[in-house]
C-alpha cells in the first residue's frame, strides 16, 4: 500500500475508535514506521539485494510492536505521572499505527506474524492500483457510517 493510503487508512480507523485527534495524529506517524526504519533501497546491485532480503522481515514483525506497547503500558504502571503517562499514549498509538500499517501490508502483499522470516499474507491487490484505492475510500466510508452513522436509516432505506 502506498504511504499516504496507510496513512489516510490507519488515520480513520484510530480516529473512530478513539475520537482524538492527537492520539489521530500519533497514529498516522507510526503507519509508516515499519518502512521508515528499513531506510529507502540503496542504488548500488549488491546493497540494493542486501536490503531486499531483510525487507519487510524485523521492521514489519508484529511481536517487536506488541512488546513496546506491553513496556510502555507497564511503565505506566510504575510510574504513574500525567506528563509521562500522556507521552506513553502517545508512543502506544503511533505503535498501534505501526501494528495497522503491518495488517494493511498483510492484505497486499506478504508480513511475518510468528516469526521474523515466514511471512504470511492475502493478495487482495496490487500497489498503487485502482482497488488500493476503492479499499481505502471503503474504509473511511465505514469509520465514517459508526462514527456518524444511523443503523435504522439504514435499515429503513433497504427495507430490511
Ligand atoms: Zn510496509
Amino acid at each position: 500500500m502506498k504511504w499516504i493510503n496507510h496513512q489516510i487508512v490507519t488515520g480513520f480507523i484510530v480516529c473512530t475508535a478513539t475520537n482524538d485527534a492527537l492520539f489521530t495524529a500519533s497514529a498516522i506517524v507510526g503507519a509508516v514506521l515499519p518502512d521508515r526504519v528499513e531506510g529507502s533501497p540503496p542504488k548500488d546491485n549488491s546493497a540494493y539485494w542486501k536490503w531486499r532480503k531483510k525487507h519487510r522481515t524485523w521492521s514489519h514483525y508484529p511481536l517487536i510492536y506488541l512488546a513496546l506497547i506491553g513496556a510502555a503500558q507497564l511503565a505506566k504502571e510504575y510510574y504513574p505521572e500525567p506528563t509521562l503517562d500522556f507521552a506513553l499514549n502517545l508512543i502506544t498509538y503511533a505503535l498501534i499505527g505501526a501494528l495497522l500499517h503491518i495488517a494493511e501490508d498483510g492484505i497486499c502483499g506478504k508480513v511475518p506474524i510468528f516469526t521474523p522470516h515466514k511471512k504470511y499474507g492475502i493478495k487482495l491487490f496490487k500497489v498503487g492500483s485502482w482497488q488500493e484505492y476503492f479499499f481505502a475510500v471503503l474504509i473511511i466510508a465505514i469509520c465514517l457510517f459508526a462514527g456518524f452513522g444511523d443503523i435504522n436509516l439504514l435499515r429503513s432505506y433497504l427495507n430490511l
